[in-house]
């Protein structure tokens, strides 16, 4: 992974070796609650990860103001979520910001870390590249809001988010369990932004948006009560969720057959009930909906 010698959010001192990009608590919870001490690497299944991934980034200093950012979203809207399902009434600039904060980091490590580069036009390339820098003018106080790009945060996998049919067997354990992150684009390159998973919470920013509006669940700088907007996604949202929830059983699917062993012992070995709570029950929940198909993987 390549990462920056300089810090990327002030730009002036050098960056420490190991930024999360995906904060660390989000690593911490789905070790504690997976049941088993170690995560898998979505592209290299067989290898274990035990913090994340890390690269330069920040420097010591952005780090701790991030960190701040950071605890408070565990704290009141995280640990909450995905401890008893329970949303926050409201949410506003402590989200907005960070949100902004994980999707500059992870813009800025696609830009460094994308293996097929002519995945981005060229267009693309300089919307990306702006997109990181609005990202970092905002973060450093230097401008009022990322306008015009938009930021999303919704609670896919919480509560009635979560049931939407035609989904494939692993639907429950993918939307409430998973991490993951990425560039979107769109086949006739109508929508361009970042997106990051986080357990239950799935969030984008929009960088370029010229097919159908998003409705609701934008997050603005006042604090918006969890509901009180209708929101519409256009379906191309839920097939995205949805390809990436059978991307992720394919994964699962490849871990090879020693590999499996020695989890499923693992798995035994731990306090399952207890510790892997969240885990046994969306199993069971994928096993409510889908039957059996559930298990197979
Ligand atoms: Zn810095």
């Amino acid at each position: 992974m390549t990462g920056y010698d300089k810090c990327i959010r002030c730009r002036k001192q050098p960056s420490i070796k190991n930024s999360h990009v995906i904060p660390r608590f989000v690593f911490k919870w789905m070790i504690e609650t997976g049941g088993t001490k170690y995560l898998r690497n979505g592209t290299a299944p067989n290898k274990r990860i035990q913090d994340g991934f890390k690269l330069p980034l920040l420097c010591l200093e952005c780090e701790r103001e991030t960190s701040v950012v950071e605890n408070r979203f565990s704290q009141q809207v995280f640990i909450p979520s995905v401890t008893d399902q329970s949303l926050p009434k409201k949410l506003g600039l402590n989200e907005y910001k960070f949100v902004a904060s994980v999707h500059h980091r992870v813009q800025a490590y696609f830009w460094r870390n994308t293996h097929t580069p002519s995945k981005y036009s060229n267009q693309e390339r300089k919307d990306l590249q702006k997109s990181i820098s609005l990202l970092r003018l905002f973060l450093v106080g230097k401008r009022h809001s990322v306008m015009p790009m938009q930021l999303f945060l919704l609670p896919f996998g919480l509560g009635e988010f979560s049931n939407v049919r035609n989904m494939p067997a692993n639907w429950h354990r993918y939307i409430r369990r998973h991490m993951e992150m990425d560039i979107i684009i769109s086949e006739r390159g109508k929508l361009f932004g970042s997106y990051f998973k986080i357990g239950p919470w799935v969030s984008f920013c929009l960088i370029k948006n010229s097919a159908q509006p998003w409705v609701g669940a934008e997050l603005g700088l006042r604090s918006t009560k969890i509901g009180s907007t209708r929101v519409i996604l256009p379906p191309s949202v839920q097939n995205f969720l949805r390809d990436r929830a059978q991307n992720a059983k394919k994964i699962v699917d490849s871990i090879s057959q020693n590999q499996q062993e020695k989890i499923g012992l693992a798995l035994m070995e731990a306090d399952f009930l207890v510790a892997g709570r969240p885990m046994f029950e969306a199993i069971e929940a994928d096993v409510h909906t889908f039957g059996a198909a559930a298990l197979r993987d």
